[in-house]
């Protein structure tokens, strides 16, 4: 929807607008604030969803600024985007905060080819990902306290396969539809699919086959093999490729990895309004098909093997994939805890890490945030846009000795997020799902019960290297040391048969490079796990000079 008092650009940009999209979205234009909010209410309430509005800034009514605020109010899943004169730059940032703004677009917007169409395009294709649409394409049923529904769910989420959700629970006629299945409710989560066909409580494997995401590699022999489908892997599939090197990368989930988690990394360059993990993911991992890198998804590496010049990665279904190099970028995972009824409890409430997908299904609930870092913090402002409370569990004195500035800044200003300092998990409780947790002061030794929905455990991660064993040289914590971090012994690394030194991110196995969080000494950021995948080329490229 465009809105601008102006009939002059009004029609003009309206006739822009229908040019590129009339054909896949109704383009609507507003002459005044006051209908647009009128005609934006009416349409909420018919069920249909306003990909993005684009406002003018200046109209004598109300301005852009406010407008797009007070509409976001109505159609919050929206994209916002202003038009501006120059003079208005600065109202224009001001708003990036003020109304979550996702653009502002200076007059004129000539040629729109240039200089409109690229930024919607990507707002529109980023909504159209998120956006909750009439739906004929896969559904799930099943039981939202469900540890199986939950990781199906994810699964799903995160390799941006749309599905509607049905809980079971709340829809009696579908229960009964379903208790005519083979197998009736016993193996809950059922997946739908379009065809008429259903898988019962599938794993990530069988659910990636059906649903047509690549599973198998299709050529016998590649450069490059990436393990791990985070920040770092991705950058190094993207580069690889961009170097003509025949790349596969191999995530055992879905591309993005921790990142894919996040609900707004706002500390990676060339994103002033921060981009949520997904986002950033989807578009790697489209970067990166795009110049040829093949992802395989749903597919565990269990170990890594030489056979000169080969270096052979194996799978947890024995397939072998066999290159020169071998990339190791499979990051960190969340640490877990050990406390009365965590185990009983997970996937019923308790959860490790906080996935967006989460964040709806506890609308409304009073939820907990376990960890004083960052990512406990974005998880805790995420959630409070839908948890009736959100209750941060810390354990240091203060929010302040482990996360962000901007984060503190940002909780304390929200009423529905409260932080519990001095404060440790002790239990969880409730009868088939969370219904308390139980805390300690760590300064008095006081214990109290706390009522929550769900909690989720944000307390920090560990190197995810088990599957190279003792093939590469990794330090006391996991960590796998490269380059000249490597301890020589007559100043060689370990089993090192070579004349030259190790390359940059190359471990003591030739040719097996590592990079991101895995590697010892990196920086555990999204940027430093992009430059590390994205700067390991260079090195690759040696090697493979050598081979
Ligand atoms: C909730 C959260 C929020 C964060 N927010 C920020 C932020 O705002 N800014 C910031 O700079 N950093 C942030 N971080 C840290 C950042 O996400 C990490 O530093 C970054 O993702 C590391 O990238 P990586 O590629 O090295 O590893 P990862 O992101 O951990 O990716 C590793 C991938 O390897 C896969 N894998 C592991 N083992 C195997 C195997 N055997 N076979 C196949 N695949 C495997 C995993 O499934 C995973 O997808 C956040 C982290 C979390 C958890």
């Amino acid at each position: 929807m465009t809105v601008d008092d102006d009939p002059y650009v009004l029609s003009s940009i309206e006739r822009d607008l229908r040019r590129h999209y009339g054909a896949d979205y109704r383009v609507l234009k507003a002459a005044s604030p006051g209908e647009a909010l009128e005609n934006s209410r009416q349409l909420k309430r018919r069920g249909t969803a306003i990909a993005l509005f684009l406002v003018d800034q200046r109209m004598p009514e109300m301005t852009g600024t406010q407008l797009l605020g007070a509409l976001k109010e109505i159609h919050p899943d929206s994209r916002r985007v202003l038009l501006t004169a120059y003079a208005d730059t600065e109202a224009a940032i001001q708003s990036i905060n003020e109304v979550g703004l996702d653009h502002y677009l200076m007059k004129p917007w000539d040629p729109p080819e240039q200089k409109l169409y690229p930024i919607l395009d990507d707002l529109l294709s980023e909504w159209k990902s998120r956006a909750h649409l009439p739906f004929d394409g896969i559904r799930i049923a099943g039981a939202r306290f469900s540890p199986q529904s939950h990781d199906v769910r994810e699964f799903l989420s995160r390799n941006l396969v749309p599905y509607q959700w049905i809980d079971i629970d709340e829809d009696a006629s579908m229960r009964e539809l379903l208790s005519s299945y083979p197998g009736g409710l016993a193996k809950l989560p059922i997946v739908m699919f379009p065809d008429g066909t259903f898988l019962s409580a599938p794993s990530n494997i069988k659910l990636a086959e059906k649903v047509g995401l690549p599973t198998q590699a299709s050529a016998p022999f590649y450069d490059v093999t990436i393990v791990g489908g985070g920040p770092a892997g991705l950058a190094n599939a993207v580069y690889a490729a961009t170097e003509g090197l025949r790349v596969v990368l191999v995530e055992q989930n879905a591309p993005g990895g921790q990142a894919g988690m996040s609900s707004a990394i706002e500390n990676y360059l060339g994103f002033p309004n921060g981009i949520t993990g997904a986002d950033l993911a989807q578009r790697a991992a489209a970067q990166a098909r795009r110049f040829g890198a093949e992802l395989l998804t749903a597919q565990e590496v269990v170990s890594i093997d030489r056979n000169d010049p080969y270096r052979v990665v194996k799978l947890a279904s024995g397939a072998k994939i066999s290159s020169y190099v071998v990339v190791i970028t499979t990051g960190m995972s969340v640490r877990t805890l050990d406390i009365p009824g965590i185990q009983r409890l997970h996937g019923l409430g308790v959860y490790y890490g906080a996935a967006l997908s989460d964040a709806l299904a506890y609308r409304g609930h009073d939820v907990c945030i376990v960890g004083g870092a960052n990512s406990a913090g974005q998880a805790a402002l995420f959630f409070s846009r839908y948890a009736r409370s959100v209750t941060m569990i810390v354990r240091a004195p203060s929010l302040a000795s482990k996360m962000s500035h901007y984060l503190v800044e940002r909780i304390s200003h929200i009423e529905t997020i409260k932080v519990a300092t001095n404060a440790e998990v002790v239990s969880v409780s409730g009868s088939g799902r969370v219904e308390a947790i139980g805390l300690m002061n760590v300064a008095t030794g006081e214990s109290f019960d706390l009522a929550a929905s769900a909690v989720f455990i944000c307390i920090g991660a560990a190197p995810r290297s088990e599957m190279v064993g003792e093939f590469v040289d990794r330090d006391e914590k996991g960590f796998i040391r490269t380059g000249p971090d490597l301890p020589r012994v007559n100043g060689k690394p370990a089993g090192w048969d070579l004349e030259r030194a190790p390359f940059m991110f190359e471990t003591n196995v030739p040719g097996v490079f590592a990079a991101g969080d895995v590697r010892a000494g990196s920086d555990r950021r999204v940027a430093s796990a992009v430059g590390e995948g994205s700067a390991a080329i260079f090195s690759i490229r040696k090697y493979l000079d050598t081979v």
